[in-house]
């Protein structure tokens, strides 16, 4: 369950609720043209579809993120149809300053996207708790597991029902994750975990296998293109790197 400390970081920008200067520039964000949809290479391009939508209201959308480089690609794909709001919940990464580092480079780019205008909507962003002990609990007697064995499967349903919990206490009525970015990662298990929680709090779960359509490819590009720090093991102590020597 939540706890009373997990909170909001204020990086909302107002909405100025006219076309951006971007759009009016023709700088499309994936690489196109404003309103000219099929020279993007993705499925909704969200500046096409911010010159060209009609007035409705966007569903409002809880997306866990794991890190900032994976939620680039997310973020673009799903700004043009959801009104986003990234949930940073991720216990598992060690350590502290590992955590910190990962976060900021979440908010850097939630700011840089912000400040751009290249969306009408602003993304949102709030820092879930980290307490590292629920990672350990749930992985006590997996530390041996290989990388997308038994112990990854506690940590995503760990990280998955903690934005469930949130997405149902602050009125969202859809979740996601940008974990299925990841080549790495199960996505048949992440979805499998996904629709579980969705039925049990009654909710929707957004399954998108985020890394098709070249959406792998797309945020280690736009990681790049923003600056942003990658790091090199999943998260948790179990993934770093073994070092030679002590
Ligand atoms: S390897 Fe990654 S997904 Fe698996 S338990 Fe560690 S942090 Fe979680």
């Amino acid at each position: 369950m939540t706890s009373g400390k997990e909170k909001y970081n204020s990086i909302r920008i107002e909405k100025s609720g006219e076309k951006t200067e971007a759009a009016t520039e023709k700088n499309c964000f994936a690489g196109g043209s404003a309103g000219t949809a099929e020279k993007c290479n993705l499925e909704n391009c969200m500046l096409c579809c911010s010159l060209d939508r009609p007035e409705t209201k966007k569903t409002r959308l809880l997306l866990h993120s794991c890190c900032g480089p994976c939620s680039t690609s997310v973020i673009e794909r799903l700004a043009c149809t959801y009104q986003i709001t990234v949930f940073f919940y991720n216990p598992n990464i060690h350590d502290t300053e590992e955590y910190e580092k990962r976060k900021k480079t979440q908010i850097q780019f939630l700011n840089q996207l912000n400040s751009s205008n290249l969306y009408e909507d602003k993304i949102d962003f709030i820092e879930g708790e980290y307490d590292p002990e629920s990672f350990f609990e749930v992985s006590r007697g997996l530390e041996e597991e290989r990388e997308g064995g038994a112990r990854c499967e506690k940590c995503f349903f760990l990280r998955l029902e903690r934005t469930a919990v949130k997405a149902k206490t602050h009125g969202f009525d859809t979740f996601a994750t940008t974990l299925t970015v990841s080549p790495y990662k199960n996505y048949t298990l992440i979805a499998e975990i996904g629709r579980r929680l969705a039925f049990q709090y009654g909710l929707s779960y957004l399954d998108i296998d985020f890394k098709k359509k070249d959406g792998y490819r797309r945020s280690i590009e736009l990681s790049k293109q923003y600056g942003l720090y990658r790091q090199h093991y999943c998260g948790c102590l179990f993934s770093m790197p073994k070092t030679e020597g002590c």
